[in-house]
């Protein structure tokens, strides 16, 4: 190269130079670094985490607030940082990676896909290759490798959350996870992940995430080993561009979805999930049930990652819904089909509903061929055939749960959880709900065919004749139960 070099940015370069060794490459970018007169910008300033990250002597450039710098002390596995769009997680992460790089061999980044592993934690404007490069190093990034190896020699992994076989083996000393709450196989990849994380004096993990309540995220939470910090869209401001700040601020600022998106507030309801907080009712016992049936869903036929079959007993009196049992879990074919079958028996039920679909009629001649061998005669099966989509044909349910029309008669801890965090177009529908609208949809009358917008508006209304008077009586706050007809609303820990 000569004198006449023309004047390429960092990035160019590292883009040039990608296919090269690591010590040439490492080469070429000091002396770029040299000729551009580019410093080297630090992150953690000497000031510590008090500082408010605004530009001062020794750090002129906008560097880490307080609420980006990880827990203090060591008695934490796990730091999980909570934020809404724009508040800086990403890059608090990434700067938390280069920062251990110094100390950790291996390292392990795990994304919901490849391409957001690629796309945000690596090539992003908030990702490895641009902190590393404002910190005046370089990195060596394979793709094809799904690798990054750190000025040091260390070594960065990318995963994807699809694919939790690939965590089964590899060893790290810290593990970056970006968004479990878009992983659907989050339970898995967090097990697979924490067997590997044992390189290291202190192996731990941290995880960028947007402040959705999932299942999985409050277990984190809740966990005595997370420490968490809360970032907020507008600790950030001086980041984000203009129009950015301007767009999403005047969108959002004052809703709900303001409050998780700008302010990283974990809602106890979560957004945009169909069943929220309030309209699950309880009561202890029934009355005289007029219809019972017993729902099966079974693992595989919709939905791919989950491998739980819903199970779910319904009955009826009176125009009123009450779910009875859960019985979801994991089983082989037969024994899902034996389990529905010795419910059914017990319970006197009517009917077993199953749902037509590209599995064929596989749910109804396991059950027949199951009820031959246990010997007993096989139940009645009503087959349904799904003309909507999961999300259409669970809405006119939530209908009558707003109305109170249907109840659940003890607990149903996971069944409810799974009712309560669903979000519809974010994962498919776990088994257990889409047994529960079937028994539903079925004992209810609600046709499946009529369009409905919003639950709210259109839920069936209540046949006044239906109703009776000794159990329920109506107010003008709505339906209530009778004083001695225990009812507690649900309400998630
Ligand atoms: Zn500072």
């Amino acid at each position: 190269m000569s004198g006449t070099l023309p004047a390429l940015s960092p990035a160019e370069v590292q883009q040039l130079t990608r296919h090269w060794d690591p010590e040439s490459k490492a080469r070429a970018m000091a002396e770029v670094k040299a000729r551009t007169g580019k410093t080297q910008q630090v992150w953690y300033c000497k000031r510590g985490r008090h500082c408010d990250g605004e530009p001062h002597d020794g750090a002129p450039y906008q560097h880490a607030r307080a609420d980006q710098w990880p827990p203090a002390g060591k008695d934490w596995t796990t730091w999980a940082l909570v934020g809404g769009r724009g508040s800086g997680k990403t890059r608090s992460g990434s700067e938390y990676v280069r920062k251990m790089s110094n100390f950790v061999e291996r390292i392990s980044m795990i994304a919901p896909t490849s391409a957001a592993a690629r796309d945000t934690m690596i090539e992003g404007e908030s990702g490895l290759i641009r902190v590393f490069e404002r910190a005046g190093e370089t990195v060596h990034y394979e793709p094809s490798k799904k690798r990054i190896t750190f000025p040091n020699g260390g070594r960065g992994t990318l995963f994807s959350g699809e694919e939790p076989d690939r965590l089964r083996g590899p060893q790290h000393g810290l593990v970056w996870l970006d968004e479990p709450a878009h992983i659907s196989a989050i339970d898995e990849v967090w097990d697979q992940m924490l067997f590997g994380l044992r390189l290291g004096d202190r192996p731990h993990s941290v995880i960028t995430t947007t402040p959705l309540p999932t299942k999985w995220m409050k277990a984190r939470l809740a966990d005595p080993g997370t420490k968490s910090s809360k970032v907020s869209t507008y600790a950030n401001l001086a980041n984000l561009a203009p129009n950015f700040a301007q767009t999403v601020l005047s969108k959002y600022e004052g809703t709900r979805l303001g409050r998780q998106e700008l302010h990283g507030e974990i809602l106890s309801d979560v957004l945009g999930a169909l069943w929220q907080d309030g309209i699950i009712h309880r009561l202890d016992s029934t009355p005289e049930l007029a219809r019972i049936v017993i729902s099966i869903d079974p693992a595989g036929t919709n939905n791919r990652r989950s491998d739980e079959t819903g199970i779910v007993a319904v009955g009826k009196a009176a125009g009123f819904g009450y779910v009875l049992e859960d019985h979801s879990d994991k089983y082989s074919p037969t024994g899902w089909a034996k389990r529905a079958i010795q419910t059914y028996e017990r319970l006197k039920a009517d009917a077993i509903v199953v749902e037509k679909n590209y599995g064929g009629d596989m749910v109804k001649t396991t059950i027949e061929s199951t009820a031959k061998d246990m010997n007993t005669p096989c139940p009645r099966i009503i087959v349904k055939t799904a003309m909507r989509s999961k999300q259409l044909r669970a809405e006119p349910i939530v209908g009558l749960y707003e109305q109170t029309r249907v109840l659940h008669v003890g607990a149903l801890h996971k069944l409810e959880e799974e009712m309560v965090t669903w979000v519809p177009g974010k994962g498919d529908s776990p088994n257990r709900i889409d047994a529960l609208v079937w028994a539903l949809t079925d004992l209810m009358g609600v046709t499946s065919d009529s369009s409905i917008s919003s639950p709210a508006d259109h839920a069936p209304s209540i046949p006044a004749q239906g109703v009776p008077p000794e159990v329920i009586r109506r107010s003008p706050g709505g339906l209530h139960l009778p004083p001695g007809f225990a009812r507690r609303s649900f309400t998630r820990a």
